[in-house]
């Protein structure tokens, strides 16, 4: 009995020694998911109620080992660093509904000095202590108070629990203690090796580590989130490396002029060109009528396989397809095989300009369009101006327009419908108010009125791609429009902004994922290339996801080389129409959607 109780000891020797520091800190990660949970709708994890008793056994473990000046220390240092990664989350949480991870810390790493005070004005203050953030405050206040003022008192419970080795209460706890670390090695050992394989992990082998990657302690994720970053860094390298190496096989120049415009969170319900209630979309429903110049054909089942701007930017511009094995970073950028390719390549953006303080570098995805060696290969000409409204580009792009060129590629990249609706349109172009939408008895007039700064948008966006048509009228010239993504706006779900990835739900998916897209010939165009022209039309049912957009592109001009595939060209004879749609690379887009749609109509029956 002796024995036993001797190795007991041993075993709950680093607790036993750190024991306000053990009691409080678990206390800190439970309450820490529980804000989570509470906030986020998101299910109990339990295993972290495991895992946190496995980490701070080992930080004691660490801590024993120490000299005693250095433990108290040490101990204060990782205490600070815990409570302060808690309230930084629980804060995410309140504020953002996201937790630590690689996009709230790039937005911390990426604000530049305006935004960071218009920050802390609008954020930092008295009602953050009402939020989860008032909890750990209030535990840490404790822990203090624990820590400094109750000295005898906790000598008293310690010396209770030493010297009372026979009264059955302290037996229980000593055993059941024991019990718990154990379980807690037997449960959590395995995905604490896989935790540090991850942080070793090359570009190459992280995807098999983040899909595992499911428990989350804050501080799990800012190791994660930091590796991923790095990762990151590493992979623009390649990727450039990678443009340098690029080669064509041949060009027929098919196409003179291609312009791509790009939108932003752009929800397919709400344009009038796709069946809307409110005149949204009034130009380009004149435009697809043939009643103005040139034609525009509307295409019907097109998504989006993201919901981030940064990664359906990195899907679409690359040859890569989500569902390719080997990594993004070494295949070619359509813009690098244009110009290859003799094209000259305008690229004009009111979102990822480039910033000489290189104080703003770009928080959601202008990372490889504005690294200096990438943007170089990729680009001619680039704009140097955002615009507080995306007609701005346009006279920019005059400025721009002064190279003469026979064959040319322009990329426009508006703010579109980006969130913060009502700052996308000018007051004197508004005309939806609350009073367009009575019929919405299921919202209440502040989510109404946001309706209608949305659709104020979706106009404003709408008089936007229409002037840009309008000087491409007399030319040889082809226009493709998509968003990156779609949004949500009290339609399907009573919420606005986009859910984190994950959320596939149908609704999600048909709010966020589908996408408006359509091509627009000009006149001269048609006469020209009837036969595309027929193509296009021809096309318009098909099933589309727009990280295949850069087959289409170089199907366009004429460009052929390795990593061409004409069955991934949108509008082919040789077309592959049974692609699955992996949204993300891993969700079937067309299974759950389809799926609930026949689910609908045998309700309906
Ligand atoms: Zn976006």
């Amino acid at each position: 009995m002796k024995q036993i109780e001797k190795y007991i000891a041993i075993i709950l020797r680093p607790i036993h020694e750190n024991l306000t520091f053990f009691v409080f800190l678990y206390l800190l990660g439970i309450l820490t998911m529980m804000i989570e949970v509470w906030t986020l709708n998101y299910k109990i994890q339990r295993f972290n109620f495991f895992s946190w008793i496995f980490d701070l056994y080992i930080i004691c473990l660490l801590l024993t080992i120490l000299p005693h000046k250095i433990r108290i220390g040490v101990r204060f240092l990782s205490a600070i660093i815990l409570y302060l990664l808690s309230i930084i989350n629980s804060f995410c949480v309140h504020n953002f509904y996201a937790k630590i991870g690689t996009e709230i810390l790039n937005v911390m790493l990426e604000t530049n000095k305006r935004e960071s005070s218009e920050f802390i004005e609008k954020y930092i203050n008295l009602e953050i202590l009402q939020s989860g953030v008032g909890i750990i405050v209030l535990l840490l206040l404790f822990h203090l108070l624990f820590a400094f003022s109750f000295k005898s008192f906790r000598k008293w419970l310690i010396h209770k629990w030493e010297y009372q080795h026979f009264s059955i209460f302290n037996t229980i706890l000593r055993y059941g203690m024991v019990f718990l670390v154990f379980i807690s090695f037997f449960i959590c050992t395995l995905s604490r090796i896989r935790v540090i394989q991850l942080m070793m992990a090359d570009i190459e082998q992280v995807d098999n580590y983040t899909n595992n990657f499911s428990e989350n302690t804050p501080f799990n994720n800012l190791l994660f989130s930091i590796k991923m970053r790095q990762l990151a860094n590493r992979g623009l390298t390649v990727l450039a490396d990678t443009q340098e190496k690029v080669e064509i096989d041949t060009c027929t120049y098919t196409s003179d002029h291609i312009v791509l415009i790009i939108g932003e969170s752009y929800i397919k319900d709400h344009a009038q060109l796709y069946g809307y209630s409110k005149e949204t979309t009034p130009c380009q429903i004149k435009r697809q009528q043939k009643s103005e110049h040139g034609c525009l054909v509307a295409f019907t089942d097109v998504i989006s396989p993201s919901n981030l701007t940064s990664i359906v930017f990195k899907n679409s511009f690359s040859m890569h397809s989500i569902e390719d094995k080997s990594n993004w970073s070494s295949f070619p950028l359509f813009p690098v095989l244009f110009r290859q390719a003799g094209y000259n390549v305008t690229f004009i953006t009111n979102q990822f300009v480039q910033s000489l303080s290189t104080d703003i570098f770009n928080i959601s995805g202008g990372l490889f369009l504005n690294e200096k060696r990438l943007s170089t290969a990729q680009f001619d000409h680039r704009n140097t101006m955002t615009h507080q409204f995306d007609i701005g580009l346009l006279s920019e792009y005059d400025s721009l327009r002064q190279f003469n060129s026979a064959h040319q590629l322009t990329i426009f990249h508006l703010a579109g419908q980006h969130i913060d609706f009502y700052k996308r349109s000018p007051e004197k172009m508004k005309k939806f108010s609350i009073s367009d939408y009575q019929e919405r008895k299921d919202l209440d007039n502040s989510a109404k009125q946001l309706v209608a700064d949305y659709d104020n948008a979706t106009l404003y966006n709408d008089y936007v791609v229409d002037s840009i048509l309008k000087k491409y009228e007399s030319e040889d010239a082809i226009v493709i429009y998509m968003p990156d993504h779609g949004e949500e706006c009290y339609d399907e779900l009573q919420r606005m902004g986009r859910l984190p990835v994950g959320n596939y739900s149908p609704e999600v998916l048909r709010q966020e994922y589908r996408i408006p897209f359509w091509i627009w010939c000009s006149d001269k165009y048609i006469n020209k290339h009837l036969e595309i022209f027929e193509q296009v039309k021809d096309a318009k049912n098909r099933p589309f996801m727009i990280d295949d957009l850069p087959h289409l592109m170089l199907y366009l001009a004429g460009i052929h080389c390795k990593t061409y595939q004409e069955t991934r060209c949108l509008i082919s004879d040789k077309f592959n129409m049974k692609r699955k749609r992996l949204v993300a690379g891993i969700i079937d887009y067309d299974s759950i959607v389809t799926n609930t749609k026949n689910n609908r109509n045998n309700k309906s029956h």
